[in-house]
């Protein structure tokens, strides 16, 4: 889908990131000193960064690192490769990230990262080399006690293999607690693959009943990247009914249910999901207004708009993107009665974990995938019934409850 054209979409993601504090500020009457430290972010880095490419000559890309906040600990947030990445996106990716870590509650803080590129243009090297520039141009602003970068979209366990490497060779440090969502033979945690998607389950999972949704209800995922695949095949495991998925070229739909790990495949294959068998191809603009039970927009920002809301026909907007709806699109929902679990809730199990492999590095410790889940849901079951609650007392949405809870532990720890 061109996301390019809707309106909302020209605002950037940072705009709509403020509006969503300020939202915050009058549902819950917060102080105004507050949203004003928030709305800017202690340090943004921008770096260019080198890289030769296999023929020989030398590009040059953009690189970036947000420190939004680190009130509650180091600055955490994971890297984008994306060729529409750019500084006033990572902006808002970390003031996200602020507001994500302080909803779980674990002593991190919030940052994001990028670098303007398509790494599908790259070889293999180049994109070693280009992951590795990154760390050379920025990794006296990182450690585990300043900044713990993870990834995120279009960044892979390998590359934040490449990335520790890089940083344990020009520091010598040698925790492995710099970078996180690394392969467990590089001192991964277990559980951290799939925690996004596991993570926004057991949120879904506590919240069902009082939502009024039942074991067999309708999934439509938009975006079978690393969160979306591992969130299709946790719900179908769990009784779902998986109806439509897509990637960035198209969809797919079958009101009977769609075979998730077969999808995975096939798209792997064809490097598409177009034409997979049994199911009717549809465009992704199709997929978010079809008649579901749930919606996870599994992709990027700015997906529901004020364009589109008014024709959104779930029952249930999950989000595990960071970003997809904006604040016009929130307020349109609230009107239709349509629930939207809050990405800073919703996608959290990720860098909930990501802390997990942080302190097992710094510890030396190896914790058991049963270990790693009871722990994920204990602190996701709490903080999603504390949201419901807080928007449910206030009669507003539940993103303005996310974001009040956030923004007073973040007040409280300036405060002290
Ligand atoms: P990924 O790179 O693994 O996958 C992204 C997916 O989105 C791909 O399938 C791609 O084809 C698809 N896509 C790209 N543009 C699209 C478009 N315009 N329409 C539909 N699909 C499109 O990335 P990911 O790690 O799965 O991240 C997806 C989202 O989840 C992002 O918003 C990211 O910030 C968020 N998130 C990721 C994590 C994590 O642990 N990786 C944690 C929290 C939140």
């Amino acid at each position: 889908m061109d996301i390019t054209n809707t309106p909302e979409h020209k605002t950037d993601p940072f705009t709509n990131a403020l509006a969503q504090l300020a939202r915050a500020r009058t549902a819950g009457n917060l102080k105004s000193d507050i949203i004003e430290r928030m709305s800017f972010p202690e340090r943004e880095i921008r770096v260019s960064i080198p890289v030769k490419m296999d023929d020989g000559t030398i590009k040059i890309f953009e690189g970036y690192r947000v420190q939004h906040s680190s009130a509650r600990g180091p600055y955490k947030g994971g890297i984008r490769f994306h060729p529409q990445t750019d500084i006033n996106e990572v902006k808002s990716l970390a003031l996200w990230m602020t507001l994500k870590t302080a909803v779980a509650n674990i002593p991190m803080g919030g940052g994001k990262g990028g670098i303007t590129v398509d790494p599908k243009s790259l070889s293999r090297d180049e994109l070693e080399r280009l992951s590795r520039g990154w760390v050379k141009a920025l990794y006296r602003d990182l450690g585990p006690k300043i900044d713990v970068p993870a990834p995120d979209v279009n960044t892979t366990p390998e590359i934040m293999s490449w990335m520790a490497d890089e940083y344990a060779t020009l520091t010598g440090d040698t925790t492995n607690a710099t970078f996180t969502g690394k392969p467990l033979e590089k001192g991964g945690s277990e559980g951290r693959d799939k925690a996004t998607g596991l993570g926004g389950f057991m949120v879904f999972n506590v919240l069902k009943d009082v939502l009024g949704l039942e074991i067999g209800a309708r999934i439509a995922i938009q975006g079978m990247g690393n969160v979306g695949s591992f969130a299709a095949h946790i719900f179908a495991e769990q009784g779902y009914k998986v109806i439509a998925l897509s990637d960035s070229k198209s969809g797919i739909y079958n009101s009977e249910g769609i075979d998730s790990k077969a999808a995975e495949k096939y798209k792997k294959a064809h490097g598409s999901l177009k034409g997979f068998p049994g199911a009717k191809d549809i465009t992704n603009a199709e997929l978010l207004l079809l008649e579901t039970d749930v919606l996870i927009p599994a992709a990027l920002e700015n997906q529901i708009t004020e364009e589109n809301a008014g024709q959104i026909k779930a029952k249930v907007v999950l989000e595990l993107a960071n970003g997809p709806t904006t604040p016009s699109a929130d307020d349109i929902l609230f009107k239709k009665n349509i629930p939207v679990i809050p990405d800073i809730l919703a996608n959290s199990g990720g860098v909930i974990v990501s802390s997990f492999e942080w302190k097992q590095n710094l510890t030396n410790e190896h914790w058991s995938e049963t270990v790693v889940r009871e722990r994920l849901k204990e602190i996701l079951e709490r903080e999603a019934r504390e949201i419901w609650k807080r928007a449910s007392y206030l009669a507003t949405d539940m993103r303005r409850g996310a974001c009040i809870i956030a923004l007073k532990r973040l007040s409280a720890a300036l405060h002290l």
